[in-house]
């Protein structure tokens, strides 16, 4: 699984060849000036005396040699003075425990929190998180499909949904014909060891006030009661802040070391409103004054600064509106799909024809039909074996993911049939690739930081940088081993 891993932490190679190659030209071209200058000079005439010119072109190349020496020692003084203070910004190792006996990671989602939110209007909690703290300085990626399950259950596992086996919302299995909906917690969906299971086969405590996969009882974990709340979306948020809270006054040695938190804003709105309506803002203020309600009770308690807070988002939004649809009826000329072969329309188009169909014939006749330009929007929806997505989607290797994928350009839906249905609002789900589908990471606590950004990663790096920081070892995953180093600060040995 380890080749499945992100390679963005990889450095930039080092445009040497391009930085030397203008310097020797140009000091090529000096030299063949200079050459000139005197071939032609002792030739156009050659009685005439030229030691004044060749003094005066030996005095302006040493001008411009010495020039060029203090530019280039001047350059390489204050480059290296300023990337030396640059790195010395930011501490390099982790703030000692000053009160909690352990450390203790709580993990708070805000669903559908789209990257860029933090700035639409004042969010002075969530901003005190980022100024103290570490943030993916352009958002946290999510996974292919950016939904809310296949997304939380990746942060929990550090696996791509289709080695978590939740690929969709919903979806049907195919050998049992079973139905998964977001209320199914029978543990044979829900593959992969989650984090809560981690923690408790480590002799630690964890609990969960809400997560997709926290009711699922499995191996260790048995969704403890007071410890694991069974969803419910109509508890006040705040009456959630205060039960994490009450954690915080256990005895230090039953405080749980790991606990989630989850809202359902600002996702709720964006779908109602897309994300550029007011509402959204108010959403998002709600959400801030939640951190806060966080923040205060933790310092309250004089933890504030042992306890690791990471906020996290499920994936973006984008608005959607009714001029942006794609109907598989207009492909009849091409090929019949019937609704019943359909197993999700938006925002991925996922199909599995009965047997005796060719899922390759398929796949070629709709896209045909796609690109003849007779279809309304046709160029918006690409449809592949699942085997031929690319790659970086990582959506091919579970017998529960469809045959045939469709990708629908950001925006766009899916629709059997056309009806007189208007719709503007928002949706996610679309290719993890694209920007509106991005949310948002914030690492606030021992080993984090202050004041510093990193750049975009995928969300399946959470679960090694939990278990990084908890200091216990994690179950095999997506993530990469090395990712906790480029982010966490080194503990002290
Ligand atoms: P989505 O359709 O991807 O936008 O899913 C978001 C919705 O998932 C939320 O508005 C909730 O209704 C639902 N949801 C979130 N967490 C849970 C959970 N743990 N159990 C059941 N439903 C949930
Ligand atoms: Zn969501
Ligand atoms: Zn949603």
């Amino acid at each position: 699984m380890g080749s499945d891993s992100l390679t963005s932490t990889k450095p930039l190679p080092l445009p040497t060849q391009e930085a030397e190659e203008p310097t020797n030209q140009s000091t090529t071209a000096l030299l063949s000036f200079d050459t000139d200058c005197s071939d032609s000079s002792s030739s156009s005439n050659p009685r005439q005396k030229p030691s004044t010119t060749i003094l005066f072109i030996a005095l302006l190349l040493l001008t411009c040699i010495a020039l060029s020496a203090a530019a280039a020692f001047a350059f390489l003084f204050f480059s290296s003075a300023s990337s030396s203070s640059a790195q010395s910004s930011f501490e390099t190792t982790a703030r000692a425990l000053k009160k909690l006996e352990k450390p203790v990671v709580l993990l708070v989602s805000s669903d559908g929190f789209r990257f860029g939110y933090q700035f639409k209007t004042s969010t002075p909690n969530i901003h005190r998180l980022i100024n103290n703290g570490t943030e993916a300085e352009t958002g946290l990626i999510p996974v292919f499909p950016s939904l809310t399950f296949p997304n939380h259950y990746s942060i929990v596992t550090g696996l791509y949904p289709a080695y978590h086996g939740i690929i969709n919302n919903h979806f049907v299995d195919p050998y049992t014909g079973d139905t998964f909906t977001m209320a199914s917690h029978e543990p044979k969906w829900w593959l992969g060891e989650p984090l809560w299971e981690t923690v408790t086969n480590h002799g630690l405590k964890a609990a969960t006030y809400f997560w997709p996969g926290s009711e699922v009882k499995k191996g260790s974990w048995n969704c403890p009661k007071g410890f694991c709340m069974n969803y419910n979306g109509s508890v006040p948020f705040e009456d959630r802040v205060d039960t994490v809270l009450s954690y915080f006054d256990l005895p230090s040695s039953e405080i749980p070391s790991f606990m989630t938190l989850y809202f359902e804003d600002p996702d709720h709105q964006g779908h109602k409103v897309g994300p550029d309506d007011p509402e959204i803002t108010e959403a998002v203020a709600r959400i801030d004054r939640m951190i806060g309600r966080l923040i205060d009770g933790i310092e309250k308690r004089g933890v504030f600064e042992d306890v690791t807070i990471i906020m996290v988002g499920d994936h973006g939004m984008v608005g959607t509106c009714d001029k942006k649809l794609i109907f598989l009826d207009d492909l009849a000329s091409w090929i019949e799909i019937p609704a019943e072969w359909v197993q999700s329309y938006s925002p991925l188009l996922a199909i599995r024809p009965p047997a005796g169909y060719n899922p390759s014939d398929i796949v070629e006749k709709m896209n045909e039909g796609l690109k003849s330009g007779k279809v309304e929007n046709g160029k918006n929806l690409k449809v592949y074996l699942k085997g031929e997505l690319p790659s970086r989607l990582h959506y091919a290797a579970s017998d529960r993911i469809p045959p045939i994928i469709g990708l629908i350009e950001e925006g766009f839906k899916v629709e059997q049939k056309r009806t007189n249905r208007k719709e503007c609002g928002g949706a996610h789900g679309y290719d993890n690739a694209v920007f509106s589908m991005r949310t948002i990471f914030i690492g606030h606590g021992p080993q984090f930081a202050r004041g510093r950004k990193v750049p975009s990663f995928e969300n399946v790096q959470i679960y090694n940088v939990i278990t990084s920081i908890l200091k216990i070892d994690g179950a095999p995953n997506n993530g990469s081993s090395s990712f906790p180093l480029s982010i966490l600060l080194r503990t002290a040995k």
